[in-house]
């Protein structure tokens, strides 16, 4: 060691035995190590650990809703006592249609809820709208990704397609307008990226912690850590009921040919 930096040396250990130097080391977090994810080639790619709900071949991952779906308050306050009293029930598989790797609503069938129940995910979802110039508003390709069976996220027709903005695509169905309009045409291919946080109950059944979302379309943030304020209902303001830390996911049937591909989820 050359005479300089031995004279550097000493002045930095006197300085940090005064009390002057904190040493970096202390704010070093080394466990845990975040767990090594392998990414899709393109980020609509699941990655390693995602659950695959749909990778355009069967609906093995989907069945007939067990509970249901409520409009209003007083549907969901019945749905969460029929839940309640509910022992065994069976399972009935979904029927809507796949073809050329999509999965189509089939008008009339009803909606079709995952096997699997989830809580807090991110979420990966395609969908498209075909074109129907004949249609408008609301009734242009409407679907909907229901978040716990309760929570909506919209799907519809929102290229050139006027509607209450707190319910055209990308809303929160009646309560959050999304930040802007991202719409692809219809007949072309669009997707959701969802990070879905679930609401936390306590015991007695009061409110811990709302659901938010945070939600992609095309790649565009569309809802930025949005809280709310109950479930997304057609008629009436909301308020939270109570249920389960997971339930399953449900895809709406609103009557339009709507088609949805590559769908999965991570859990949170
Ligand atoms: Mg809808």
């Amino acid at each position: 060691m050359k005479w300089t930096n031995l004279i550097i040396a000493v002045i930095l250990f006197s300085t940090s035995l005064a009390g002057q130097e904190i040493d970096p080391k202390l704010t070093e977090v080394w466990e845990p190590v975040p767990e090594k994810v392998t990414p899709g080639i393109f980020p609509s790619n699941p990655p390693s650990d995602a659950i695959i709900l749909f990778d355009g071949t069967d609906l093995s991952q989907w069945r007939k809703p067990v509970i249901g779906y409520g409009g209003s308050m007083a549907e969901i306050e019945a749905l969460a006592k029929k839940r309640a009293a509910m022992e065994a029930y069976e399972e009935k598989d979904a029927d809507w249609e796949v073809k050329d790797g999509a999965l189509i609503v089939v008008p009339g069938k009803g909606h079709i809820e995952t096997r699997k129940a989830f809580g807090d995910i991110q979420l990966h979802i395609e969908w498209l709208s075909p074109a129907d110039p004949g249609k408008e508003g609301q009734g242009y390709s409407n679907s909907g990704i229901f978040l716990m069976g309760h929570y909506e996220i919209q799907v519809l027709n929102s290229y050139e397609n006027p509607t209450y903005p707190n319910g055209q695509a990308g809303a929160l169905y009646k309560q959050s307008m999304p930040l802007v309009n991202a719409c692809r045409p219809p007949g072309e291919w669009q997707s959701y990226d969802i990070i879905f946080m679930a609401p936390k109950f306590a015991g007695d059944g009061s409110l811990l912690r709302p659901a938010t979302v945070t939600a992609f379309h095309n790649g565009v943030l569309i809802q930025n850590h949005y809280e709310l304020k109950g479930p997304c209902i057609y008629r009436g303001e909301p308020y939270y009921v109570p249920h389960p830390e997971k339930l399953p996911l449900i895809l709406q049937d609103h009557s339009d040919r709507v088609r949805f591909r590559n769908i999965w989820v991570r859990e949170l």
